[in-house]
């Protein structure tokens, strides 16, 4: 299964990609993620990609193309693969289509989660983030028992940057100019299921893996 999970920022897709993976026996890549960690490490592409991500803007089409196609590349995805936050713009859904075109195959399913724009800042303005394991918690929703340490691993949970009331602001302006615009790129192809992601997150999960199911997953 070659999936893609679409929505504003904070609408959930880290969290649900990492059960829906599961479910499916595929790698979730995020490239989040890959920046996040790029960042860490403090290697060219986390230098250049900081800049965009400390704005609220995205990493130039190019470079965040040129890493997915290597990543896709690795042997663990050449049987399916779930991607998280990427494609985020129309010219990124293209070359996906591409990449895949070039290796004889084609993404089965696009899932939008969808969430309204209070509902995204609640949980944009209450997830902190492990530093140790990458865990993703939330203040009032799934809050770690300890203050400020993550029950997993006992590392220290800090706030994103990015995640500030200032530059959450200007993520979602993105979303709504760059990246909802692949609805309507995706919705004529017939891959696009969107998918109510309010409530739990057990039933945003039982949600998504019945709808995969409907689709023949
Ligand atoms: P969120 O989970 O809140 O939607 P992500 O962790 O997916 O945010 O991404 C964090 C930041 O990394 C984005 O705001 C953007 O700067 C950069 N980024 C991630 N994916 C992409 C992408 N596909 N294209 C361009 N920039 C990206
Ligand atoms: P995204 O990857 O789309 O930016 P995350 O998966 O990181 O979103 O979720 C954003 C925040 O919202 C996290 O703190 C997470 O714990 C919380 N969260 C995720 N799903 C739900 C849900 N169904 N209900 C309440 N909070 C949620």
């Amino acid at each position: 299964m070659r999936l893609v999970l679409v929505g504003p920022p904070g609408a959930g897709k880290g969290t649900q990609a990492e059960f829906v993976a599961a479910h499916l026996c595929v790698p979730k890549i995020s490239t989040g993620d890959i920046f996040r960690a790029n960042v860490s490490q403090g290697t060219p592409l986390g230098m250049e990609a900081k800049r965009y991500m400390d704005a609220g803007g995205l990493v130039p089409d190019q470079v965040t193309i040129d890493m997915v196609r290597d990543r896709l590349a690795e042997s663990d995805a050449s049987d399916g693969f779930l991607l998280d936050g990427f494609p985020r713009t129309v010219p990124q859904a293209v070359a996906l289509d591409k990449m895949l075109a070039d290796l004889g195959t084609s993404l089965d399913l696009v899932m939008e989660l969808v969430v309204d724009d209070d509902e995204v800042i609640r949980r944009l303005s209450g997830r902190r983030n492990c530093r140790s394991c990458g865990k993703v918690w939330h203040l009032e929703f799934d809050a770690p028992v300890r203050d400020g340490i993550c029950d997993r691993c006992n590392g220290d949970l800090f706030q994103r940057d990015d995640d500030k009331p200032e530059t959450v602001a200007e993520r979602l302006r993105v979303y709504g100019r760059d990246t909802a615009p692949l609805i309507d790129y995706y919705g004529p192809q017939g891959k696009l299921v969107g998918m109510d992601a309010t409530g739990p997150v057990e039933d945003v999960t039982v949600r998504a893996i019945d709808a995969l199911r409907s689709y023949g997953a």
